[in-house]
């Protein structure tokens, strides 16, 4: 194994990794920010299903 081989590995590692890690932090703030229950404004985190726990309404309306 060369030092070249290694920077090379490394590089690929940041170009594919940092917009990777950039798409899942921009998921993680798009929900805490946008997902919320349109008829009461409950932020349930992660939407398991339809139906909101906080009202009961649908979520999809
Ligand atoms: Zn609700």
């Amino acid at each position: 194994m060369s030092a070249l081989f290694f920077l090379d590995n490394t590089a690929m590692l940041i170009l594919l990794g940092v917009p990777a890690a950039a798409v899942f932090a921009a998921g993680l703030i798009y929900n805490l920010l946008f997902v919320r229950c349109p008829h009461c404004g409950y932020h349930p985190g992660k939407i398991m299903g339809v139906k909101c726990p906080h009202c009961g309404k649908n979520l999809e309306e």
